[in-house]
């Protein structure tokens, strides 16, 4: 956010300033091993990074693209498969790192208009009174945990999912945590592939995705019971790699009545779709977990039920929190920064006040309306595939096997996506 705004023409006259309550991250170092924590990047993303100038540097340390996705049920045959024909990308998987060293070096050469404070936690903030407030009154007022007191007109609150931005602005949030936990690790491929494959089967206990990183290292996510998370944290590595294999190849949840009927109505959109049919890839298989690789995290949804009042902006996972299945939530935050630093650019080039509710409203409006849409899609999906129960994986079975022989409805749901 802090990039966008210091690269924004029209907000040329203003000063930004970008508090951080972790010290300054070391530069990426793209020969080292691959960090543990990744994003999978949409393209529409990746443009926002083009324009805040950020994604040369990415290209330049480390990016590793992927052009299908396949998505398969573990109670099932039932499978479908996203890919781009001319072998476009239809996502990027970037270590978090990565992204944080390019933004870091673009704000470094922009400190003229961005100033950076690391290691400043903010510890309270002040706005007017409700009755107080108009559209023309002055500042919120931020204490620093070191004393030190500054005003701003306009307060962009990103500082994650328990946002004291949020809170303090009085904010009310509808959060619950999942009875899951995802483990995430880096692992090593048997063999060298293409490996531009981005792997997810749901297990009745939650996902397990495999996102490439390079030909022969894939980047691990696995959604389950916090009990099997901390398992396979703790369980010695021969295991753990046995656990993931295992995981991606097991057939043990399958039934033959599921099995029988889910064939069947394949047989028959096939005679009605012959060319809706993609063929069935096998995943690679892992031979190795990098040491000190594996670590857990808790997964829960969240959403502030407004993202903006006088004087201050949520974006990020301050304003919404989703499950990892569908990969989307830094890319809602991406989302929420191009969309605020549209509204904030037209409102500078109008005139108006930047902390005003009325430009404000609108990015609200518009992103809610995305984010809210993608959100209730991830809880959905959480829901239908965390259970074995056979009329929901009939159900299931039946729904992706119809939606992956009906093209447009794929593209769509890959356009929406791909935001
Ligand atoms: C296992 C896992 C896998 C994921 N995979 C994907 C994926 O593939 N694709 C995807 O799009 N998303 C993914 N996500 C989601 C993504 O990681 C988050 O949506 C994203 O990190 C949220 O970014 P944020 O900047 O809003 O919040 P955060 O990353 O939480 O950053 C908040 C920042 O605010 C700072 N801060 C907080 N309080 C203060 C304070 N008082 N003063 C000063 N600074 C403060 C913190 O130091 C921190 O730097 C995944 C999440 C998990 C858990």
């Amino acid at each position: 956010m802090a990039a966008a705004l210091g690269r924004a023409a029209r907000l040329r006259e203003k000063k930004v300033l970008l508090l951080e309550a972790a010290a300054r991250k070391a530069p990426a170092e793209p020969r080292g091993g691959f960090a543990n924590r990744v994003s999978a990047v949409t393209p529409g993303s990746a443009a926002l990074l083009g324009d805040l100038g950020a994604w040369d540097h990415i290209c330049s340390m480390r990016v590793k693209p992927f052009r299908r996705m396949q998505v398969w049920d573990a109670c099932s045959e039932a499978m479908i498969i996203f890919d781009k024909e001319n072998l476009e990308d239809m996502g990027y998987i970037i270590e978090n790192d990565v992204i944080m060293s390019a933004l870091t070096k673009q704000l470094d050469a922009m400190s003229d208009r961005v100033e950076v404070l690391y290691r400043t936690r903010a510890s309270g903030y002040t706005w007017l009174l409700p009755h107080q407030i108009s559209d023309s009154s002055p500042w919120v007022q931020i204490d620093l945990a070191d004393g030190r007191r500054l005003r701003t007109k306009l307060l962009i609150g990103a500082d994650g999912q328990n946002s004291m931005v949020r809170k303090a602005a009085g904010i009310q949030a509808v959060q619950y945590q999942y009875d899951q936990s995802a483990v995430v690790a880096t692992l090593h491929l048997s063999e060298a592939t293409e490996n531009n494959v981005a792997w997810q089967r749901f297990l009745p206990s939650g996902p397990i995705a495999l996102l490439p990183l390079s030909d022969t290292v894939s980047s691990l996510v696995w959604s389950t019971s916090h009990e099997h998370a901390s398992q396979l944290q703790n369980m010695d590595e021969e295991s753990f790699v046995d656990s993931v294999n295992s995981a991606f190849w097991s057939n043990a949840n399958h039934s033959d009545f599921i099995d029988t009927a889910g064939s069947l109505f394949r047989s028959a959109v096939s005679l009605l779709m012959p060319s809706g049919t993609a063929t069935r890839q096998l995943p690679p298989s892992v031979a190795k977990v990098d040491p000190m690789s594996r670590a857990v995290f808790p997964l829960g949804l969240g959403h502030a039920t407004e993202y903006v009042q006088h004087r201050v902006a949520l974006i990020g996972d301050a304003a919404h929190r989703v499950h990892p299945l569908a990969g989307q939530g830094v890319n809602m935050g991406f989302g929420d920064v191009a969309c605020l630093a549209h509204h904030l650019s037209a409102a500078a080039f109008n005139g108006k006040d930047l902390g005003s509710l009325t430009h404000l409203l609108q990015y609200e409006r518009e992103r809610q309306r995305y984010n809210l849409s993608i959100m209730a899609a991830i809880d959905l999906l959480k829901r239908l595939y965390s259970t074995s129960v056979a009329p929901f994986v009939l159900l299931r079975t039946w729904g992706l096997q119809a939606t992956n022989a009906v093209s447009p409805v794929k593209e769509q749901i890959m356009a929406f996506a791909s935001k």
